[in-house]
């Protein structure tokens, strides 16, 4: 592994990102649990101080708390409503609790709220005439004086703002960092295969080439035109090889073209059978120099679909050929039926397999499962992200089933309109 180093830099990178957030978010969340303590304390302090202080009431204090934003302290005396405001506002002042609360005073004996008023800190308010919600749902068997702090998470908010924003800032740093990282590996990634590509392309073009320059310097001999025979032979070697090479630029360049411009379908009913055919006919040179044994089935149902002839058949060719030169003795079972509504075209072989690790990679451009060497069998890592991109355009789907030694099937499904 050429970049381990580089590897477990970036994992490490990851990893303390992943700690500073937690660490981060940790820190957070006690700052929060310490601020509501905080609060609660104040609270409690104000109600001990108006007991003991306005009341007169001596002895602990019993509060309960119904929820988190209310408290009930038990009572035994009354008072008299212009004191507990005066009085709670003095205590909240105190302990510097600026936030807008509710109070009533609940006598059990009557079953009722002697009164009910609202402290908003700064404002002088004498609204006494509005009813805490909270305090009309609680009836109890004793008497006590509910307080309510409505607005109490948004209290401890914003005495946690500079938290938060520092928080939020640090972690958008931080993901802006992640960004530019996955960036950066994805270019590297994108340079490796570009270059593995041009490696290949040089290599596929080298040996027509050579071929060509040996027979073009046959025929540039002076006595060849005495041996008509001779330069028959080298004329049709320089033409097959110009074709091959012409051949070999189209499908790279369609290829390539494909990336750039969205595959435009023509769709027409095919005769699946005969596709299949044209295919291998194409493939015929090559089936025979490997050998290859080719059998086709085709249900009676997927006799006749529709989907675009011109990319199906390029993407038949891609697979049949791929399974012709990643098989030792080619078996290769060519066949079309018809599932829920959708033609599934599979080509199964019986070749060196596809390890499961590197499937989720084969799609895409340039990918070649690294085999050592890579010129061994040659090709341009296109075929299988061309094949997915007609799929695509299709709006169908391609799947893998693989086995190392076993073999390996493709399956394109094409829904049928
Ligand atoms: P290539 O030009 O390298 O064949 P493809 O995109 O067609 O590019 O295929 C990508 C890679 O997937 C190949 O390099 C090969 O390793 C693997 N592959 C594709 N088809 C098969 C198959 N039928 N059996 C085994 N491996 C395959």
């Amino acid at each position: 592994m050429k970049n381990r180093p580089l590897r477990i830099i970036i994992a490490i990178t990851g990893l303390i990102i992943a700690l500073i957030i937690f660490f981060q978010l940790s820190w957070l969340k006690k700052v929060v649990n310490y601020e509501e303590k905080e609060f609660n304390v104040k609270v409690v302090t104000i109600l001990n101080e108006f007991k003991t202080q306005y009341v007169g009431e001596r002895g602990r204090s019993v509060i309960d708390r119904p929820d988190e934003t209310s408290y009930l302290l038990h009572m035994h005396e009354f008072i008299d409503s212009t004191v507990a405001r005066r009085a709670i506002r003095l205590l909240m002042d105190k302990e510097q609790l600026n936030t807008a609360c509710e109070v009533a005073l609940y006598d059990s004996a009557a079953a009722r709220y002697l009164f009910r008023f609202r402290i908003i800190p700064g404002k002088n308010s004498n609204d006494s005439s509005a009813h805490p919600p909270y305090a009309k749902a609680i009836p109890k068997e004793f008497s006590y004086l509910f307080i309510s702090f409505p607005n109490r998470s948004k209290y401890i908010f914003s005495r946690l703002e500079n938290w938060i924003l520092s928080t939020a800032l640090l972690i958008l740093a931080l993901a802006m960092l992640l960004v530019l990282l996955v960036n950066f590996l994805r270019q590297r990634y994108v340079i490796r295969f570009q270059r593995d590509f041009v490696n290949n392309i040089v290599h596929e073009f080298k040996t027509p080439l050579a071929v060509m320059k040996i027979a073009s310097e046959v025929l540039n001999k002076e006595r060849i035109a005495e041996q008509p025979d001779r330069l028959k032979k080298y004329a049709g070697i320089v033409n097959s090889q110009t074709n091959h090479l012409e051949q070999q630029v189209q499908r790279i360049l369609q290829m390539m073209r494909s990336d750039k411009y969205d595959i435009e379908l023509e769709r027409t009913v095919i005769d699946t059978r005969e596709l299949v055919n044209q295919v291998t006919t194409k493939l015929q040179p090559l089936i025979e120099d490997r050998q290859a044994v080719i059998s086709i089935h085709i249900s009676k149902e997927a006799e006749q679909v529709t989907g675009d002839a011109a990319h199906l058949e390029l993407a038949l060719v891609n697979l049949i050929e791929n399974s012709l030169k990643y098989s030792k003795q080619p078996e290769i079972l060519i066949s079309a039926s018809i599932v829920d509504r959708k033609l599934q075209i599979s080509v199964k072989d019986n070749g060196i397999g596809i390890p499961r690790k590197y499937i989720p990679m084969l799609f895409e451009k340039f990918y070649r499962v690294p085999s050592g060497d890579i010129h061994n069998v040659k090709g341009f890592g296109l075929g299988l992200n061309f094949v997915k991109k007609v799929v695509d355009a299709h709006r169908g789907k391609i799947r893998v089933n693989s086995s190392e030694d076993a073999g390996t099937e493709f399956i394109m499904e094409i829904p049928q309109l």
